[in-house]
């Protein structure tokens, strides 16, 4: 356990029950933290908060109590149970796959798991949380009776780029009767629709789980129309508009695993499944030769990874979006969609409109919002710390 004693002045986010503390804030140190348990007090040595100790982060420190209770296998397992309460009766039917713990917003600071049929995956984000891991791997299992639990570590928070991240299966109940669970892509539905996760080497846990709500809403628009999907990953967009009744979905990726995983999407769904409508390619060269060749479009997706994943990326990330959405605004034909997001956590709601408002500017289109749609509730955002609200999804409808 370490012991941080704040500077003067500096409770007031504690205070407020911000689970984050900032190693700035920190007066001095008593103890060495190996077990990641980390005790806040103010500068007068009143104990304000308990958490999760993570020395090599920013954020020093993840709070989990406020209340003098010592995080512990109990607090875990309550609050894991609390999580999962928390979701009856929002899971649309037919749905094996969905964000079980969200980090602040179920007041796990520094943990993700997400669901995928009878796999979890947990996702540590901190070298705190993996000291805990043994902790939190028990109350996974008793709360969300997972068959298998695999561990990633990110070390990234929210990121959705490409990133390194070492993952294992952990613990599974007998590795000799299931030597190889964990290492391949687990099946999963969503809404009816078939999906594979895959949970040793995909991005995030395997999944773009926060976007199901924008699927249903591409499902529910698609029929009869051209669907092109940028930043495809494993093309989850495309299958949610093809089983809407899509004439066509094109997906547009750099990554060939991912497109060799849309195929197979769009097979285990019996959907259509042409070679050329799956492009390896970066998007931004993919879209200036579409361009040049006056195609249109009924509705485009464009679902990066995060441009900004620090908070100095933002002006570089800024002319990023700012370029795709441009390109892409000029292919969609007038009274088709763009739904267009970001889910870089250093770009707020406004400014991404702005940047996307500046884009049509240059297109020379006019687009209205029709909708704001970002992650669903599965993901809920803590009161006490809104900067867990990353995803933001614009649908814009073409006016002229
Ligand atoms: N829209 C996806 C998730 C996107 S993740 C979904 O709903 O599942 C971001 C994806 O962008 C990754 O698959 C990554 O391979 C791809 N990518 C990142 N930069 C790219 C670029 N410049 N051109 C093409 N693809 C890119």
């Amino acid at each position: 356990m370490i012991r941080l004693r704040l500077k003067p002045g500096r409770e007031t986010s504690v205070l407020r029950r911000h689970p984050w503390l900032f190693s700035g804030a920190v007066a001095d140190r008593e103890g060495d933290g190996s077990d990641g348990h980390a005790e806040v007090s103010d500068s007068r040595g009143r104990v304000l908060a308990r958490g999760i100790y993570s020395p090599d982060s920013q954020i020093i420190a993840r709070l989990w109590t406020f209340d003098g209770r010592v995080p512990d296998g109990a607090l875990l397992a309550e609050r894991f149970d609390a999580a999962r309460r928390s979701r009856e009766g929002f899971l649309p039917p037919n749905t094996t796959g969905f964000r079980a713990i969200n980090s602040e917003g179920d007041l796990c600071p520094g943990v993700l798991m997400d669901i995928y049929g009878e796999a979890a995956v947990l996702d540590l984000l901190t070298g705190g949380a993996e000291r805990w891991e043994a902790d939190i791997v028990s109350a996974a299992r008793a709360s969300f009776s997972a068959r298998e639990i695999v561990v990633r570590r990110s070390g990234q928070e929210r990121d959705r780029g490409d990133r390194g991240s070492e993952t294992r299966p952990h613990g599974a109940p007998s590795p000799e009767e299931e030597p190889d669970r964990g290492i391949r892509p687990v099946p999963f539905t969503e809404n009816g629709l078939k999906f594979f996760a895959d949970v040793s080497s995909g991005q995030k846990t395997g999944f773009f789980l926060d976007q199901r709500d924008n699927r249903v809403r591409l499902g529910a628009l698609a029929s009869g129309r051209t669907v092109l999907n940028l930043f495809s990953y494993t093309g989850a967009f495309s299958v949610a508009a093809l089983a809407g009744g899509a004439v066509r979905a094109v997906d547009v990726d750099s990554s060939g695993p991912a497109l060799d995983l849309a195929r197979d999407h769009r097979r285990a769904n019996g959907l259509p499944a042409a070679e050329e409508d799956f492009v390896r390619a970066d998007v931004f060269e993919d879209l200036r030769r579409r361009v040049e060749a006056r195609e249109n479009w009924d509705v485009i997706v464009c679902d990066p990874p995060a441009f900004a994943r620090r908070r100095v990326d933002v002006a570089g990330a800024a002319r990023g979006y700012k370029d795709v959405n441009r390109l892409a605004m000029m292919l969609v034909r007038p009274g088709g969609w763009l739904l267009t997001c970001s889910c870089s956590g250093h770009i707020g709601a406004d400014l991404f409109q702005k940047i996307v408002f500046s884009a049509a500017v240059d297109a020379g289109a006019s687009f209205s919002i029709a909708a704001r749609q970002g992650a669903g509730a599965d993901h809920p955002v803590s009161l006490d710390c809104p900067e867990g609200e990353y995803l933001k999804g614009l649908w814009l409808c073409r006016r002229s």
